[in-house]
């Protein structure tokens, strides 16, 4: 493989929030790419994401700020309850006097992911995005990386970017394994109308409810919070049961019986959910490479995390700016070198995110007693601990 720089023809595997916001943030710099997708058309599941200041700021430096604040909502701040008498533990500004803004520079922002979607794609260039393409094989040969798609297609690309979700096949291809970790936790989410959660307290607010085993997140969409988006995550089972399926329909009966004895409201919230499957919380392992020659990896694919700092899509829209910012202006003479330096700025911020989320999740689990109350004294540093996470300018990362 030529060594030398060779931008020539970039294929992005995966037209999920990673791949896209890559294309646009390469657009950026005038450089152009092929986005290759499994998916006939986009879809996104009825649920919400959160995305904060360390990735709003380079979104609205695309331009997309407008039409990303026409769809989106501020949280008017962050609560902390108990789970068992809806007790407010702890509680900080968000949107509230413009408190996050003020201090990070940057909105944080609740979005439909189908909005969100809709934007970056409009963004992109849709000439460019390659529907109904599942890559099933890549190789390396003498100057170039030839791709398989499971549609009969076959590609030459210069540079492979891996932006194919936690289950990546590139990943495979980087580290050969498979590199998942089940969390022992099962997520249920779903985006519920207000009027259908009366007993629910500051419905425009961030909210975490922690308790034994279990605990629920959950925020407002739109202007009066008439959507609530809400996640709930309990522990078990030890093992996920088919590591094909990452979705159980089974567990509807079961998840509502980790919440007994929990607040009304609470449990209204749980209730309220149409949708009875839980989700198998999983994570990648921490990868010694993200990198091969000149195939990378983005995303969940380089390092899928648990959700509880809300971080997964964000830090993926901090790699995509990351790498798109060395692509053109390549701090080495080599594509292969280059690559190493994007995955050395990278790694080492994500896997440190990543421990946050594990942390949280232990944290949010636990049972009344003495380090739970520990938990609760703590709260009032929570955005000191995790300033280092919002503050965070992707572009600014490799000039500095
Ligand atoms: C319950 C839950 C709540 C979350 N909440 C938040 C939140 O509030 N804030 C936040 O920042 N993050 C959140 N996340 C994480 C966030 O959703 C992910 O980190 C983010 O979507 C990762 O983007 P991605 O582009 O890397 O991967 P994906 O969004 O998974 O996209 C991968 C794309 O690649 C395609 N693909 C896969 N394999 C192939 C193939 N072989 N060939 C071609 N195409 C392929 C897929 O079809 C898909 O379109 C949450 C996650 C979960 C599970």
């Amino acid at each position: 493989m030529n060594q030398r720089q060779n931008t020539d023809r970039i294929c992005i595997i995966g037209a999920g929030i990673g791949g896209l916001t890559l294309q646009i943030a390469l657009r950026a710099r005038g450089i152009e790419s092929v986005i290759f997708e499994q998916a006939h058309e986009l879809t996104e599941i009825g649920a919400a994401v959160a995305l904060s200041a360390n990735a709003t700021r380079s979104l609205i430096r695309f331009g997309l700020g407008s039409e990303l604040a026409s769809v989106s909502t501020e949280p008017s701040e962050l609560i902390f309850r108990r789970w068992d008498d809806a007790r407010r533990l702890w509680a900080h500004p968000v949107g509230n006097d413009g408190a996050y803004r003020r201090e990070f520079g940057a909105p944080y922002y609740g979005v439909h992911r189908k909005d969100l979607q809709q934007i970056l794609l409009e963004a992109c260039d849709l000439r460019t995005i390659r529907f109904g393409h599942r890559l099933t094989g890549l190789r390396t040969e003498s100057n170039h990386v030839h791709l398989d798609f499971s549609n009969g297609a076959t590609e030459r690309a210069s540079l492979v970017v891996g932006a194919d979700g936690i289950r990546s096949v590139i990943r495979k291809y980087i580290s050969g394994g498979d590199d998942t970790i089940f969390s022992g936790t099962t997520g249920f989410r779903g985006l519920v109308p207000r009027e259908r959660l009366p007993s629910l307290p500051d419905p425009g607010a961030i909210q975490f409810w922690m308790g034994p085993g279990a605990h629920l997140l959950h925020y407002g969409l739109g202007d009066n919070a008439e959507y609530i988006n809400i996640f709930g995550v309990v522990e078990g089972p030890q093992r996920w049961p088919n590591l094909e399926r990452w979705r159980e329909d089974v567990f509807g009966e079961d998840i509502l019986g980790k919440f007994v004895g929990w607040h009304p409201a609470a449990l209204e919230l749980c209730r309220a959910l149409a949708q009875r499957e839980g989700w198998g919380l999983f994570a990648v392992r921490p990868l010694r490479r993200w990198s091969k020659g000149p195939i990378v990896l983005i995303g969940d694919a380089a390092h899928g995390m648990l959700p509880h700092q809300g971080q997964g899509a964000n830090q993926t829209i901090e790699d995509a700016v990351t790498l798109a910012a060395i692509l053109a202006n390549p701090p080495a003479e080599s594509i292969v070198e280059s690559l190493l330096v994007y995955e050395n700025v990278r790694k080492s911020r994500a896997r440190r995110v990543q421990k946050y989320s594990w942390k949280a999740n232990r944290s949010l689990h636990l049972s009344d007693g003495p380090a739970a109350h520990q938990r609760d004294l703590r709260l009032h540093s929570l955005p000191k601990a995790i300033r280092w996470i919002h503050e965070h300018d992707a572009e600014l990362s490799i000039t500095a």
